[in-house]
């Protein structure tokens, strides 16, 4: 038994390696390090097993989660796997006996949590004795940027200078860019191989539009895309998830409201109901996902914006786990994003996490405004480089090109700056189109030069250009957070004719007229 498909066959009882895992594995073997990026359920550990197997001396692997430990000691002895694992809730008596074993060389693999790891008993053992590798699991927790943020994880950095010559491995789920970078330089692994995959989800469709009546676009999308099929529709707060769920129940669709606030009995019996029954849909927080394991359901719709591009691709992971197409829809305005901004920041807040937040926000913005693939955007945004566009996504399956409408983002962006660059898009439109409206009498906008010269573009049009020039850093913002948008250094480009604009303008007919005739 002396390679690795061997030892995936006879160890583990698998035929066949998944996706990189093979690579992964003969990259460490011959001695390299290894940043294994994957989804949770990918197939993570027999990265390292295999060669901590294979490769002579003892294999440590550092993770955080004690449970977690217990389960992989207690999975791979059954398999007749020398592993042990040493943590803080281990009696004195048994933790000596490990480090006893461990020391007689009778390890392939030692689990332990990085404040063990760091005691300098510790390290003085480890420096005598031939090491397999390093596999520093969870590694986001070394990252500000990770949900998990350990500072014990910063000190892991050493392993680099105290064990030269014994490869390292660095292995997360959570995988966006900041996190990445994060993980390469704080534990000193910019000459590793970087091994990115299994984000993909292939028979997702995902679907991304501006918001417009979403209640109404909910069920028509349920009706002509989804009738009679399970699916999950996320909203903010409670109270939304209710009035989803009431709203299609008074439309004929079966639907239950699922958030924390519900009693942990009744909460249960509405899962229950979700996986037994077919056609089910269920409105809910984000208190509704964590191990619903259920293979059919066929779409998964955000009425709200979730938090993060990661929280996105979790979600809507949750559709078509069996493989046949399922749909991701997602409503979005500009307006949701900036609620959510003033409730990361609400005074303009400073501090780390505060702009961590934000900015992962701001991706997730990008995401909807992009022109490009979402799925190439996405899977980017995990590292995982895809050159053709997917061809099942909205802008794939959208034949318009992109057309340059300069001088309609001139106007836009001078009505911005006429009307005192503290308004939203909301009244900006309005005072484009000529429309009379109370505000619009109130601050005298009858008078700026660019009340009505907007006639020749529907509001829908115009809504689309200041999302995307907002998406785009031509519009930021205002400082007090009030909803109103300021122009930016690339606005002035924009507004001299330094800088062509283009983008796909909304279709016709107008979802308005659409939406009368599907009634
Ligand atoms: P992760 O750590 O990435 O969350 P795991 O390593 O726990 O994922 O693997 C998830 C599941 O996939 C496990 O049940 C494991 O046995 C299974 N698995 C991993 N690799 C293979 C393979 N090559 N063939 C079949 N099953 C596999
Ligand atoms: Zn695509």
């Amino acid at each position: 038994m002396n390679t690795p498909r061997d030892v995936l066959k006879q160890v583990f009882g698998h035929d066949r390696f998944r996706g990189p895992q093979q690579a992964i594995v003969e990259h460490v073997l011959g001695g390299g390090d290894a940043v294994v990026l994957m989804p949770t359920g990918g197939g993570k550990s027999l990265c390292y097993q295999i060669p901590a197997i294979l490769r002579p001396g003892t294999a440590i692997v550092i993770s955080p989660l004690i449970a977690l430990m217990r389960d992989q000691v207690q999975t791979l002895t059954g398999l007749g796997v020398r592993a042990e694992c040493l943590h803080s809730a281990l009696p004195a008596g048994a933790a000596r006996e490990v480090m006893a074993r461990l020391r007689r060389g009778e390890l392939d693999i030692l689990y332990t949590a990085p404040e063990r790891f760091m005691t300098q008993g510790f390290a003085n053992l480890l420096a005598g004795l031939p090491l397999a590798l390093f596999a520093i699991d969870e590694a986001h927790c070394v990252s500000q940027w990770g949900h998990d943020f350990r500072p014990e994880y910063l000190q892991l950095a050493s392993i680099a200078h105290d064990f030269p010559g014994v490869p390292r491995m660095a292995l997360t789920a959570t995988a966006d860019g900041p996190t990445r970078a994060d993980i390469l330089t704080r534990l000193e692994l910019s000459q590793a191989r970087i091994f990115a995959t299994g984000f993909d989800r292939p028979n997702i469709r995902y679907l991304v539009e501006p918001k417009d009546q979403p209640r109404r676009r909910l069920l028509r999308f349920i009706r002509e895309e989804h009738p009679g099929q399970s699916g999950i529709v996320y909203r903010l707060s409670r109270a939304k998830t209710e009035d989803t769920a009431q709203w299609l129940t008074d439309n004929g669709i079966p639907a239950l409201a699922y958030h924390a606030g519900l009693a942990p009995a009744e909460r249960d019996r509405r899962q229950d109901r979700f996986m037994r029954e077919e056609g089910l849909v269920m409105a809910a927080t984000v208190a509704f996902g964590m191990g619903v394991d259920k293979p059919d359901v066929r779409f998964v719709a955000h009425l709200d914006p979730p938090k993060s591009l990661e929280a996105y691709h979790q979600e809507t992971g949750r559709a078509g786990r069996d493989g046949e197409p399922a749909t991701a829809l997602m409503l979005y305005s500009m307006n949701d994003f900036a609620a959510l901004r003033r409730l990361i920041a609400p005074e303009g807040g400073e501090g780390t996490r505060t702009r961590i937040d934000l900015s992962k926000l701001d991706a997730l913005a990008g995401y909807c405004e992009t022109d490009c693939c979402r799925r190439q955007t996405l899977l980017g945004y995990f590292g995982e480089a895809r050159l053709e566009p997917c061809g099942n996504c909205d802008v794939c399956l959208d034949p318009s090109e992109p057309e340059d409408a300069t001088v309609a983002a001139q106007k836009a962006l001078s009505c911005v700056f006429r009307t005192g660059q503290r308004f939203g898009a909301g009244h900006l439109v309005d005072v484009l189109l000529g429309r009379p409206t109370s505000q619009v009498e109130r601050f005298n906008h009858r008078e700026v030069s660019t009340f009505g010269i907007g006639a020749d573009l529907t509001k829908d049009h115009w809504r689309a250009i200041y999302r995307r020039l907002a998406a785009m850093g031509a519009l930021a913002p205002d400082e007090a957070g009030h909803g109103g948008l300021v122009l930016t250094p690339l606005a002035w480009d924009i507004l001299k004719g330094q800088r062509p604009f283009a983008m796909r303008l909304p279709k016709e007919p107008a979802p308005k007229e659409r939406r009368k005739r599907s009634r």
